[in-house]
Formats: structure tokens, C-alpha cells, sequence
């Protein structure tokens, strides 16, 4: 009988590349502040001014942000690197 690792792996990468596509976190986990706080920013007005909500999962993370400024809301994937770097960040 022939094993198909290959034929698994293909599996899963379909069904991530089905799932919604999102935003990925452009910061690295020791990026500066401000670094972090542009990655963040409002993509529809560009205001740095926005409010953030860490949600971390038993397999992946995400950052829902929401601007203080046009409203616009979105949600931005993290690596476990980049969640680690915002837990510890003051909001
Ligand atoms: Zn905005």
C-alpha cells in the first residue's frame, strides 16, 4: 500500500486557502512601538488613532481593530510572534 503525505498536505492547504481571506500583521515580534502602531493604523483614513483587541486562539491569533477616528473596523491575523509582541504592549 502507498502513503500519501503529500496528498494530506495538499488537503489542508485547501481548506486554509478556502477560508476568508485576511489581513496579515506587517510588524516583526521586536519592532519598536511605533513600528507596531503603523502596522495597526486606519487603512481607510490613515489615523494612527485606533483602538485594538487581542484574540488569541489555541492554534492562531488576531488583532480586531477598530478606528477612533472613521469607525472602520477590521481584523488583522498575527503570528504568534507578533500576538506576544502586543500582549505586551499597552494598548
Ligand atoms: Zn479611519
Amino acid at each position: 500500500m502507498r502513503r500519501t503525505p503529500f496528498q494530506a498536505r495538499t488537503f489542508r492547504e485547501t481548506v486554509v486557502g478556502m477560508e476568508e481571506t485576511l489581513e496579515l500583521a506587517s510588524f516583526r515580534g521586536d519592532d519598536d512601538p511605533c513600528l507596531i502602531a503603523a502596522a495597526l493604523a486606519c487603512r481607510v483614513c490613515l489615523s494612527g488613532d485606533v483602538e485594538w483587541a487581542l484574540r488569541v486562539g489555541d492554534f492562531d491569533a488576531e488583532v480586531v481593530c477598530r478606528c477612533r477616528h472613521c469607525g472602520d473596523a477590521r481584523t488583522v491575523s498575527l503570528t504568534a510572534d507578533q500576538a506576544l509582541r502586543l500582549s505586551l504592549q499597552a494598548a
